[in-house]
């Protein structure tokens, strides 16, 4: 074996996870992906660029972290593609504006609050299976991110906690959830996959001043299913 070839594991490590393979996600965001057209906020994208996708996957999965898919995580859910969480923070950017105060039901792997973290946002995090929720809350602590999150069926939001400048679900549910939409501040925005099995579409409503709801779809997606109850 040659001194080049020596397996040296920080380096491989390092290779999969480098900051090159990092670019190349972003450059793909930039283009756009089956889902829809490319993501164009450099703040959205800068923060895809710092957080590291890595250490919100399960060490096998790490060499595929920076690929454009969801990714199991346990528990029979998934971690969302990059470009979702991509769409999904930009559509909360109206108008450039960018809101304090956001409210994520479904934090799984902690990935989209942690993106939401580094832009500057108050993050506050629902998850109704424990054991994904404290291993969340771990990655939160190493990466020195400030989340406040509670173990609890998102689905009735976080009333004491609000009313939020922003909303996302990522979980779908066949509807609209009132509780949540009942939590969005006017002037606030809400994005949440709506539909059943694999006819979800990614929606965005707008509460105005006085309390006006404005919906638009923004693109079809896949998510796991909302669903009731706690899990330890
Ligand atoms: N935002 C996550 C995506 C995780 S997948 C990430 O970035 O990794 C969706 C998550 O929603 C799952 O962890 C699932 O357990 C959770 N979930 C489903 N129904 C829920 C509910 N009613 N309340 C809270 N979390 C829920």
């Amino acid at each position: 074996m040659t001194a080049r070839m020596r397996l040296d594991p920080q380096a491989i490590g390092l290779g999969m996870t480098s900051q090159r393979v990092r670019d190349r996600l972003i450059e793909r965001l930039r283009e756009g992906a089956p889902n829809g057209g490319g993501i164009r906020d450099e703040r959205v994208l800068n923060a895809i660029r710092t957080v590291p996708r890595h250490l919100f996957v399960d060490e096998a999965l790490a060499t595929r972290a920076y690929e454009d898919t969801a990714l199991p995580i346990g528990f029979g859910q998934t971690i969302s593609q990059p470009w979702v969480v991509a769409k999904m923070t930009e559509a909360l950017f109206v108008d450039g504006a960018q809101p304090k105060k956001v409210l994520e039901v479904g934090t799984g792997s902690g990935y989209q609050a942690a993106i939401l973290a580094a832009l500057g946002l108050e993050v506050h995090t629902v998850e109704r299976i424990g054991e994904l929720l404290r291993t969340a809350r771990k990655r939160f602590r190493t990466l020195g991110l400030n989340v406040r999150s509670k173990h609890d069926d998102g689905r009735i939001g976080w009333p004491e906690n609000g009313p939020f400048d922003a909303i996302v679900v990522t979980a779908a549910a066949p509807a609209l959830v009132d509780a949540l939409t009942e939590q969005l501040a006017p002037g606030g925005t809400l994005v949440a996959p709506v539909g059943g099995g694999n006819a979800q579409s990614l929606l965005r409503l707008r509460k105005d001043a006085n309390g006006v709801i404005e919906q638009t779809t923004l693109a079809p997606v896949v998510f796991v299913p909302l669903l009731s109850g706690l899990v330890d």
